[in-house]
C-alpha cells in the first residue's frame, strides 16, 4: 500500500517550504511538490534577484557620486552582463542552501507538477500520494491588461525584465506599486530613460499620501519622469498613446500592475496559503501564514509591514492618514535631515511620520535609509500595545536613524 504522509504541500515557494520545514520540526512526515525551482517567485524571480540588482545599482550610484567625500573613482563603468551573472550566482547559492535544508529535514521532495485529486490525494508523475492533510501554496502570476498583453519582447513582465541581457535605452513602466518603483529606481540609476505611468492620483498609491508625494519629489530629483491619473490608451508601432494626450516612444515596456492567484477554483478541505490566496502578496505574509497554519501562532493581519527598496527605503505599517479621515488622531512628522547620522551617511532625504490614537501608535510611514529596520521597531510596539508615553522611556543609541523615532514620539 502507498505511503501515507501527514502533510502534502504543493508549491515550494516561501509559503510551501516554510510550512514543510515547520511541519517536519513538529515531527510530521511531509511530501513537497515543486514543478520548477525551490524558493518560488521570491527566490528565483522576485524579492532576491531584484534586491540583488538594486544593490548593484546603489553601489554604482555611490561610486559615481563620491567625489565630494574625497574619493575619486576613475573609469567607473557598468557591466550589466556581469551584474546579471552576480544575480544568478546569488539566487543559486541561496537555492542550494534551501535544497539542503529541505533534504536535511527529511522532507520528501518531488520535482514535478502536482495535481489535487481530492482533499486527501495528490497526483504527480503518474503516482498518487496519500496525505492526511494538504496545503496548496502555488503562488501567483503577473497580471496583464486587455490590449497590453505580454509579448515578452516589447511588453515585459517582472520575469522578463530579469532575463534581459542588455539594458534598453528607454522604458515605460506601467504601474507604480513596489515592483514598478523598484525597477524605476534600478533602471534610472543605470542611466536608462525611465517614464512611469500610474492610473491613480499618486505614485505608489498603496502608501500614505504624504509618502507618495515625497516619493514624487525623489523621482523628479532622479529624473524619473512620471504621469499620474493617466492610462495607456493604445500602442501602435511601438508608440504609446496616453490618456493625457501625450505620445511616447520607448524601447521596452514593463507592465507592473499586480499579480493574480494561480488557482481559479479552491477545493474544500484543502488549506490555501501564500500569494494564491489573493490577500497580501508579500513573502513575509506567506511565511507568517505558513507558520500560523502549522504552529498555530496567531498574527494580526492589520500589522503586516510593507517595504519598497532602493535609496532611500520606504516602509510603513498600520493605518495611513487617508484611512483616518473623520477620526480623531495625532500626527508627528520629522525630517530625516534633522538626524546627525543621515549627514554622516550623506543620505538625508526622507521623513518619519507617526499617527496615534488614544496614546497608541496606529500607523507609521517612513522614507529613510534603513526604513526596513526602523519599521520593525515601531511594529513591535504596535503589536504589543505599548503606549507612546511608555516608548519615551526607551533609550535609543546615537547616532542612529532610530533616534528619529524617539524624536517623533515627543511630537505626537
Ligand atoms: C519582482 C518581484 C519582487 C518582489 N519583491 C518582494 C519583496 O521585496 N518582499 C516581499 O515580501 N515580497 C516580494 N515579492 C512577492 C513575493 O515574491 C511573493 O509574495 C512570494 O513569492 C509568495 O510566495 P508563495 O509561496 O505564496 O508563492 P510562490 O513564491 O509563487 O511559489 C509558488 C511555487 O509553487 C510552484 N507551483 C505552482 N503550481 C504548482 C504545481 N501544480 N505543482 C508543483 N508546483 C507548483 C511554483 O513553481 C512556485 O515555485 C516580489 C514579487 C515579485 C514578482
Amino acid at each position: 500500500m502507498a505511503e501515507m504522509y501527514d502533510l502534502g504541500i504543493i508549491g515550494g515557494g516561501p509559503a510551501g517550504y516554510t510550512a514543510a520545514l515547520h511541519a517536519r520540526s513538529e515531527g510530521l512526515s511531509v511530501v513537497l511538490f515543486e514543478k520548477e525551482k525551490l524558493g518560488g517567485v521570491c527566490l528565483n524571480r522576485g524579492c532576491i534577484p531584484t534586491k540583488t540588482i538594486l544593490h548593484c545599482a546603489e553601489v554604482y550610484n555611490e561610486l559615481k557620486n563620491c567625489t565630494d567625500l574625497g574619493i575619486d573613482v576613475e573609469n567607473c563603468s557598468l557591466n550589466f552582463e556581469k551584474i546579471i551573472e552576480h544575480k544568478e550566482k546569488t539566487t543559486e547559492k541561496l537555492r542550494r542552501g534551501l535544497e539542503l535544508a529541505i533534504k536535511n529535514a527529511g522532507i520528501t521532495l518531488v520535482n514535478s507538477e502536482a495535481f489535487l485529486l481530492n482533499d486527501k490525494q495528490i497526483e504527480a508523475e503518474d503516482s498518487v500520494y496519500n496525505c492526511k492533510k494538504i496545503i496548496s501554496a502555488v503562488g501567483s502570476e503577473p497580471r496583464d491588461i486587455k490590449g497590453l498583453e505580454f509579448d515578452h519582447e516589447f511588453i515585459l513582465n517582472s520575469d522578463d525584465i530579469l532575463n534581459l541581457r542588455e539594458l534598453p535605452k528607454s522604458i515605460l513602466i506601467i504601474g507604480s506599486g513596489a515592483i514598478g518603483v523598484e525597477w524605476a529606481r534600478i533602471l534610472s540609476t543605470f542611466d536608462v530613460d525611465v517614464t512611469v505611468v500610474e492610473a491613480a492620483n499618486n505614485i505608489l498609491p498603496v502608501a500614505d499620501v504624504e509618502i507618495s508625494k515625497r516619493l514624487e519629489r525623489i523621482f523628479k530629483q532622479k529624473k524619473i519622469k512620471f504621469y499620474t491619473s493617466t492610462t495607456v490608451k493604445k500602442i501602435q508601432d511601438k508608440v504609446l498613446y496616453l490618456s493625457s494626450g501625450d505620445e511616447i516612444s520607448v524601447e521596452k515596456i514593463l507592465l507592473a500592475v499586480g499579480r493574480k492567484p494561480c488557482t481559479d477554483k479552491k477545493l474544500g478541505g484543502v488549506t490555501y496559503i501564500g500569494d494564491d490566496c489573493g490577500e497580501i502578496q508579500l513573502a513575509h505574509y506567506a511565511i507568517k501564514q505558513a507558520v500560523s497554519e502549522i504552529k498555530g501562532i496567531k498574527f494580526d493581519r492589520n500589522l503586516i509591514p510593507a517595504v519598497v527598496y532602493g535609496c532611500p527605503e520606504i516602509a510603513w505599517v498600520g493605518k495611513r492618514e487617508q484611512d483616518l479621515d473623520g477620526e480623531d488622531y495625532k500626527k508627528s512628522t520629522m525630517l530625516i535631515s534633522a538626524l546627525g547620522k543621515s549627514h554622516c551617511d550623506n543620505c538625508s532625504e526622507g521623513i518619519i511620520k507617526l499617527l496615534s490614537q488614544n496614546d497608541k501608535i496606529v500607523g507609521a510611514h517612513i522614507i529613510s535609509k534603513e526604513a526596513s529596520a526602523l519599521i520593525q521597531q515601531i511594529l513591535i510596539a504596535m503589536q504589543n500595545n505599548i503606549s507612546v508615553e511608555k516608548l519615551k522611556e526607551i533609550c535609543f543609541a546615537h547616532p542612529t536613524y532610530s533616534e528619529g523615532i524617539f524624536e517623533s514620539l515627543f511630537k505626537l
